[in-house]
């Protein structure tokens, strides 16, 4: 069966996206520790990140950089944090996290409600 982020990047659930080219898709994570907060997939599924071919995570990790440099001009933060975890969704995907401190990147934390709109908006800005 195919993993949730498969069925996002087939489009047949919504997401708010952020890029996309013919080997990689990013989108808002749903319930973000901070605005701007990005999921990076590869549209292979692999569940481990470590079990991708090196030529993917390579190139994986140079289209998440290009998406950083958004996320930091939107969010006007220090850096933007890259976190792996896939302890939820079995198709491996880097967080990107806007950044100011180590409790920014704390999962633990309560995590953001945002409306529609602000998703939307989100993505809208870090689409230009
Ligand atoms: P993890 O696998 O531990 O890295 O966590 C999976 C992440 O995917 C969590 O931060 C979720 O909020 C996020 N997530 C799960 N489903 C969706 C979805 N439909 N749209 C956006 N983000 C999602």
């Amino acid at each position: 069966m195919a993993t949730i982020f498969s069925r996002i990047i087939a489009g047949e659930i919504p997401c708010y996206k952020v890029a996309e080219n013919d080997r990689f898709f990013a989108f808002l994570d749903i319930n973000p520790l901070a605005k701007g907060h990005t999921l990076v997939v590869p549209k292979c599924e692999t569940d481990y990140i470590f079990d991708l071919d090196d030529q993917t995570l390579a190139d994986m990790m140079v289209f998440a950089k290009q998406i950083a440099a958004k996320i930091k001009e939107f969010s006007q933060c220090n850096r933007v944090a890259v976190v792996v975890l896939g302890l939820e969704v079995p198709h491996a995907h880097i967080h990107l996290i806007p950044m100011n401190s180590e409790n920014d990147v704390d999962f633990r934390k309560e995590k953001l409600k945002l409306t529609p709109e602000e998703f939307a908006n989100i993505a809208l800005e870090l689409n230009k």
